[in-house]
């Protein structure tokens, strides 16, 4: 972090240079910035340790090779990038976000990958992830239909139907939206969707093109597992989830985020869940258990 003319200042990451936020620059013929021609991964961190870290390199691997992009970093240098980021702006509550796009080359639909270079990207977001509004209070969910193309298991930066979503649920009064295709829920703008049955099942829908795999939703399952509740995967409609005891979502920057209402019809009386509550805890002491 520096300080020009009073006002701090980032370090980011761009392509084999610390820089400052303000010098950083991507080349506006970027496939990325043209096409949406990239993705991301979004690590959080505690007490400035990066948490689920081998499996957020692992997805990134994998919509890279979905989308038949080249990897030239090694799995070493990008945990490298993220502790010198975390460590130069002084970051112990907070994420690192992290873009790899396809790189930059005259406009055109085709164009000739062999000497393309992937541009990478990383910059750190400082803010508190544990003592959050969202976990003392809850969010309302409003429901919209999942209009998003069929590989929404890669995790590209085409995020325009989520952050449409987002705008329409506040538009709405709430604070986020659960998308429904087929009269079943997929996921959030940007998160997974669980719910919590009358009978105290954890359930959230299969993995499948429709949906990302979430990385906090895989480690919410293992741990909630081991711990004597397995996750039930099925389908469930948006009446069954305004209809349940309780409702949640999972992200690496929410963690477990209790949903309190869902089309205005409220959950768990209005305020977050007991299952959720205990389900964020967990959560949150195992994944400190392994940060890097
Ligand atoms: N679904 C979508 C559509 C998302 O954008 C995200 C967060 N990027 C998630 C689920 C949650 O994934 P993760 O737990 O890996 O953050």
């Amino acid at each position: 972090m520096s300080v020009v003319k009073g006002v701090a200042m980032r370090t980011v990451y761009v392509n084999g240079a610390y820089v400052p936020e303000t010098e950083a620059k991507v080349s506006v013929f970027d496939r990325a910035f043209l096409f949406g021609d990239g993705i991301y991964e979004v690590a959080s961190v505690l007490g400035g340790k990066l948490i689920d870290f081998p499996a957020h390199v692992a997805r990134l691997h994998r919509s890279a090779n979905e989308l038949g992009m080249r990897f030239n970093v090694s799995d070493e240098d990008i945990l490298a990038i993220h502790r010198e980021l975390i460590d130069r702006n002084g970051v112990e509550e907070g994420v690192v976000y992290l873009q790899m796009t396809r790189g930059a080359v005259d406009r055109d639909f085709l164009f000739d990958t062999d000497n393309l270079e992937p541009t990478l990207v990383l910059f750190t977001q400082t803010r508190p992830l544990i003592d959050t509004p969202v976990a003392r209070n809850g969010l309302k969910i409003v429901s919209i239909p999942d209009l998003r193309w069929g590989r929404c298991d890669i995790k590209t930066v085409q995020l325009l139907y989520p952050s449409l979503g987002k705008m329409e649920a506040k538009s709405r009064g709430a604070d986020d939206a659960w998308m429904v295709r087929d009269g079943v829920v997929t996921e959030g703008t940007s998160n997974n969707a669980f719910i919590v049955t009358k009978n105290g099942a954890i359930v959230t829908r299969p993995l499948s093109n429709e949906i990302l795999p979430g990385i906090t939703r895989a480690a919410l399952m293992t741990y909630s597992a081991a711990s004597g509740t397995p996750v039930e995967e099925r389908e469930f409609t948006i009446e069954e989830a305004r209809d349940a005891a309780e409702a949640f979502i999972t992200s690496a920057s929410v963690f477990v985020g209790p949903v309190i209402s869902i089309d205005g019809i409220e959950l768990s009386g209005g305020k977050p869940g007991p299952v959720t509550l205990g389900l964020r805890q967990t959560y949150v002491e195992e994944s400190l258990k392994r940060a890097l």
